[in-house]
């Protein structure tokens, strides 16, 4: 079992590091190989994705990965920018369907934003499609207006669109997923405006009829915004288009307390993934020693379960996860009185003790 670790940016260093620590607490026959990427393989190389990591990436079983970007990259042409390098693995890679858990956990739900009626217990999983949509849609660019409102005007456009191939397959994966949860779907789209989504919706029914055991309901994109502030709990999976899904899945993670605490996986076709946290490099608290790297951690899981096959450890982990929140440690994202509050590493070797059972309550947890 390969795996790439490719660490990025900021806090990416500092969370990949204590995720690796505990993979390799694991009695498990892992390659773990590094290499740069983002900024960081930007200033060695010139580029932020080199050849030598996609090569790497390729021909590893599962990708590890931190984050990626700084503000001081702004300045710089698109395609050199850090954030490119994710783009660049999606596509080199074929990682279509993102999974986006938002898991509310019992020892934080005080910190959500929502009151804990409404969160306490939330266990839902966002499939965003990664691959199409506007984001990779062509043609896309900028010009002097033809027509519209002001012609002649300096303008921008991208363009939407989706094949039946591609709705197919992320539809799939939602279905295959909600059998393994509480079999309901619910697909997110915009049909009564786009034709985009006309056709996903479509395609998305015809699919769901292969599975009768699966029940599946339809939800404009704006009331599914609404419905995930007012009442998260009645989701279990919910699949979406790229753009939709983006938003949606950042709104859902902060139902969850901390964006610290979110774990993602992008898979292809042949089950080879890339893991790694929801949330960015922060340049905020990067060198600080104060990241959460419990997503990271709980990324590490998702590849164990989804990538290799090791569905036992992945429990392991996540239950050490969760000990150690019973324990009363938190990061500063999610400090509150009478809690302990703890840096990255002492974190990341809290896991690895809870992993051996070696934990200890902490009288305030
Ligand atoms: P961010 O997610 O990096 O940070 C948002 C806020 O959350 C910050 O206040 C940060 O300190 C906090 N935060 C994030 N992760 C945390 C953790 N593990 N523990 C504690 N606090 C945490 O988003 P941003 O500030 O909008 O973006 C910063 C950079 O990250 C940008 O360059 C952006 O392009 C990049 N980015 C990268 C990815 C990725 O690599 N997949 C995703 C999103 C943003």
């Amino acid at each position: 079992m390969k795996i790439a670790v490719l660490p990025g940016d900021g806090i990416g260093t500092e969370i990949v590091a204590e995720a690796v620590k505990v993979l390799d607490a694991l009695d498990l026959d892992l390659e773990m190989e590094s290499a740069l990427v983002g900024g960081a393989a930007y200033e060695a190389h010139g580029h932020p994705l080199p050849e030598a990591t996609l090569k790497l990436a390729k021909e590893a079983d599962a990708i590890l990965f931190g984050a990626v970007g700084d503000w001081k990259y702004d300045s710089l042409d698109r395609p050199l920018r850090p954030e490119q390098a994710i783009l660049g693995l999606r596509k080199n890679l074929g990682l279509f369907a993102n999974f986006r858990p938002a898991i509310c956990y019992e020892q934080l739900v005080e910190a959500s934003s929502l009151k804990r009626e409404l969160v306490a217990g939330l266990d839902i999983l966002i499939i965003r499609e990664l691959t199409g949509d506007i984001y990779f849609g062509t043609p896309r660019g900028r010009r002097v207006s033809p027509d519209g409102h002001f012609p002649g005007a300096e303008e921008a456009f991208d363009t939407m669109r989706y094949s039946r191939p591609e709705i197919e397959r992320i539809a799939h994966v939602a279905f295959q997923a909600a059998r393994k949860r509480d079999r309901r779907v619910t697909s997110v789209d915009k049909a009564n405006v786009l034709e985009t989504f006309q056709l996903w919706k479509d395609v998305v029914t015809e699919v769901g009829k292969q599975y009768p055991d699966v029940a599946l309901d339809h939800m404009y994109v704006d009331n599914a915004a609404m419905q995930l502030v007012k009442a998260p709990k009645k989701f279990d999976v919910i699949v979406t288009g790229n753009m939709f899904g983006d938003i949606l899945s950042d709104a859902a993670a902060m139902l969850t307390g901390s964006i610290g605490m979110l774990p993602s996986a992008s898979l292809n076709a042949r089950n080879q993934g890339l893991y790694e946290p929801s949330h960015g490099s922060a340049p905020d608290i990067a060198g600080k020693g104060i990241a959460n790297p419990l997503a990271t951690i709980l990324s590490a899981a998702m590849m164990l379960r989804f990538s290799l096959n090791q569905p036992d450890a992945a429990d392991l982990i996540e239950s050490a996860v969760k000990d150690v929140l019973a324990s009363g440690l938190r990061t500063s994202d999610i400090y509150s009185q009478g809690t302990t509050q703890v840096g990255t590493i002492e974190m990341g070797d809290a896991v690895v003790a809870a992993l051996a059972g070696t934990t200890k309550k902490t009288s305030k947890g």
